[in-house]
């Protein structure tokens, strides 16, 4: 029996999901809304905020709060989103505009996407009980958060870990951002169809050459039928992971590096072993102190959303927590 619970609003380009999640991380009542990118951020908060007044009065049990995860540079104290290109959101008040329009008084918490799901990890995943580790979700982008002695990692602006644009790779592919090597152009959807594209021409006999367009999806099914291009371009992701597995590994030593996202977590099957098993090319430490590579377990964004509320109601009364 559930004793309380929060909603968890995940907003994405083109869907925004919505979970009433109680104290277990079980899901209650769950919907989803066409996100609309160009009715403007003003009249998607107020879908939104419409939403989340529904689930309250539909709750069976108390709601403790809301949690609101946005993709891009999102402040968590301000409640500001800074900058989410593809909602084409630049300084939009994402916490005050919900909350002022929400029936009762029910503490509002936004956060970057990413660092939604990390908590979510951290309350009812593959972080449970950890209190080191680093999520690397690979979607259209990269994304990612880190957890360090039990705490998300924010950084002075809320820019910590946003590792998707650093350019890395010398002399890499040229990234949107101007840069070149970005690992976001290696370890991403893009980065898929960019090695699809460069890769190509050596396998002619590949099967995915008679596709008029391909997708990650299709690569990944070519993987699994041992295709030469789609092999090709799983080892360079190995390749890739490995990398930045070693190097997150020099910098937080965390004991698990989770992989999610939708992309990552169908490719996990096809790449984590060898990454496990080749990390030791790219970092010093003992085989038996290197972190585990694990999936994420969190599939559902929204629930990553509700932890932020969730996990912030458990600290405040911790007497209250299942
Ligand atoms: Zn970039």
């Amino acid at each position: 029996m559930s004793k309380y619970a929060a909603v968890g609003v995940d907003i994405g380009g083109t869907k925004i999901a919505f979970a009433l999640v109680d104290e277990k991380g079980d899901v209650l009542i769950e919907e989803r809304l066409a996100t609309h990118v160009e009715f403007g951020p003003e009249r998607i908060i107020t879908r939104i905020a419409a939403m989340a007044n529904s689930f309250v009065a539909r709750s069976p049990v108390p709601v403790v709060g809301i949690g609101v995860g946005c993709p891009g540079h999102v402040e968590s104290d301000s409640g500001m989103v800074r900058l989410a290109v593809h909602l084409d959101w630049y300084d939009v008040a994402l916490r005050e505009g919900i909350a002022c329009q929400l029936r009762e008084e029910i503490p509002v918490f936004v956060d970057n996407d990413v660092r939604a799901l990390a908590h979510g990890e951290s309350l009812y995943g593959a972080g449970k009980n950890i209190d080191n580790f680093v999520l690397l979700a690979l979607g259209t982008g990269l994304g990612s958060a880190a957890v360090v002695n039990g705490e998300v990692v924010r950084g002075d602006h809320h820019f910590a870990m946003e590792i998707g644009h650093m350019a890395l790779i010398s002399n890499g592919r040229l990234c949107p951002c101007g840069r070149e090597g970005c690992l976001d152009m290696y370890l991403s959807g893009t980065g898929m169809m960019a090695a699809v594209e460069e890769h190509k021409p050596a396998y002619p006999q590949s099967q995915l050459q008679n596709l008029p367009y391909i997708t990650p999806h299709d690569v990944i099914c070519a993987m699994k039928e041992d295709d030469p291009l789609a092999i090709a371009i799983r080892d360079e992701f190995i390749y890739w992971l490995t990398y930045a597995t070693g190097w997150i590994t020099g910098i937080y030593d965390p004991s698990r590096i989770i992989l999610g996202g939708g992309l990552g977590l169908a490719l996990a099957p096809q790449i984590l072993d060898d990454v496990q098993r080749r990390l030791s090319e790219h970092t010093l430490l003992p085989i038996n102190q290197q972190p585990q590579i694990v999936m994420a377990q969190v599939i559902d964004s929204a629930i990553g959303a509700a932890s932020l509320a969730l996990a912030n109601y458990q600290l405040s009364a911790p007497s209250n927590p299942s």
